[in-house]
């Protein structure tokens, strides 16, 4: 598994984020939800994660 790029989470990321202002990460689903309001953020669910991430 892939676990969330932020720092101390143990979670398994299901969400690639591309964040203009920084490199892309893999981030778990809460992380995702909070990142992707941000202008500019585009979530990309990972292969096979779709519907963690509608
Ligand atoms: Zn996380």
């Amino acid at each position: 598994m892939v676990e969330c790029a932020e720092d101390g989470c143990e979670a398994e990321a299901v969400v690639e984020l591309h964040v203009p202002w920084a490199d892309n990460r893999r981030v778990c689903a809460g992380h995702a939800r909070v990142i992707a309001r941000q202008d500019g953020v585009v979530a990309d669910p990972l292969d096979g994660r779709d519907e963690e991430w509608p």
